[in-house]
């Protein structure tokens, strides 16, 4: 489905739920023909001539925002350069996801699979795993990319991964924010290159951009003054200051990993599989080695303990 923005700025949602494997995309119809992130799904695209798509900029490496790169053959792909080596290199994207923390955290090999083969949509066209994109070049932090009448402003937004970017539309007053998406479970942090620091930088900078129309990609467009922009923002990063708290609050007495997940117990939106139970240890985990750094928590052997 698009909606229209503006007269040149559509989202394209997918035709299914805007979850994984989908999320949204933003296509920009100005004289260079633009296409941000590609996981809405092959039937969305269909009402945009993706043949006719002449860049697609990618917000970072997550499989529900690039499986649909095989339906832009002539579009110059653009990458953050945090991000760049994992279209290129297996090792590089195996160490991007943290997977090989699974034995370390799940004290066993992976038997399960996110979803079999079979139950991934028709319309998308790749299966998860490392994906071998051509990319034409990489962008960093406040690099532009005129358009014609519109101009991108690629801003590095880490902490969902570190090569994690949302695009401002300064004209418009138009923020894409990826996967800083205002999910009412909170944001995610479960990868090896997520960092809670970073994430809180990263919200905080959403907020000084104050953006006029806020789209992210799994939900609807927020736009001002109809929605209050900021305070859902803010209530997003609560979700992840409550749980660093709760976290502390354990900590009064030292906990292992897996004693201070059992004890905060609350990842609603991960489900129950055993992909929940690793991404709330590498969410935790990530929450300690914040907290590590910022002086509030110590590790003695495998044991977490609040620093007075
Ligand atoms: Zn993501």
């Amino acid at each position: 489905m698009l909606i229209r923005i503006t007269p040149q700025i559509i989202l394209v949602r997918p035709e299914g739920k805007t979850l994984y494997p989908y999320s949204n995309s933003l296509y920009i119809n100005d004289n260079i023909k633009t296409i941000i992130d590609a996981g809405a799904g092959g039937n969305a695209y269909q009402e945009i001539a993706p043949d006719h798509i002449e860049l697609l900029l990618l917000s970072h490496y997550h499989f529900d925002h690039i499986n649909g790169w095989p339906f832009f053959p002539r579009a110059s792909v653009y990458t953050g350069k945090e991000e760049a080596l994992v279209y290129s290199s297996p090792e590089e994207y195996f160490t991007h996801t943290g997977r090989f923390r699974w034995r370390e955290l799940m004290g066993q090999d992976k038997t399960e699979k996110l979803r079999s083969p079979q139950d991934f949509p028709d319309d998308v066209p790749v299966r998860p795993g490392f994906q071998n994109i051509k990319l034409e070049g990489c962008f960093s932090d406040k690099q532009q990319f005129n358009l014609g009448q519109n101009s991108i402003q690629a801003l590095r937004l880490p902490g969902h991964t570190k090569g994690h970017y949302g695009f401002y539309i300064e004209e418009e007053g138009l923020l894409f924010s990826g996967d800083l998406d205002l999910a009412p479970q909170g944001p995610w942090y479960g990868g090896e290159s997520s960092d809670v620091g970073d994430l809180l930088e990263s919200i905080a900078r959403i907020i000084a951009i104050n953006p006029r129309i806020l789209v992210t990609s799994h939900r609807r467009v927020f736009k001002k003054p109809e929605d209050n922009i900021i305070k859902a923002v803010l209530e997003y990063r609560d979700i992840v200051l409550e749980r660093e708290d709760r976290i502390l609050k354990v900590l009064k007495h030292p906990a292992t990993l897996d004693g201070i997940v059992s004890a905060i117990g609350d990842f609603p939106g991960l489900g129950r599989s055993q992909y929940a139970t690793f991404y709330a240890k590498m969410m935790t985990h990530k929450h300690l080695e914040h907290m590590i750094k910022t002086g509030q928590v110590k590790k003695l052997g495998n044991s977490y303990y609040q620093h007075s």
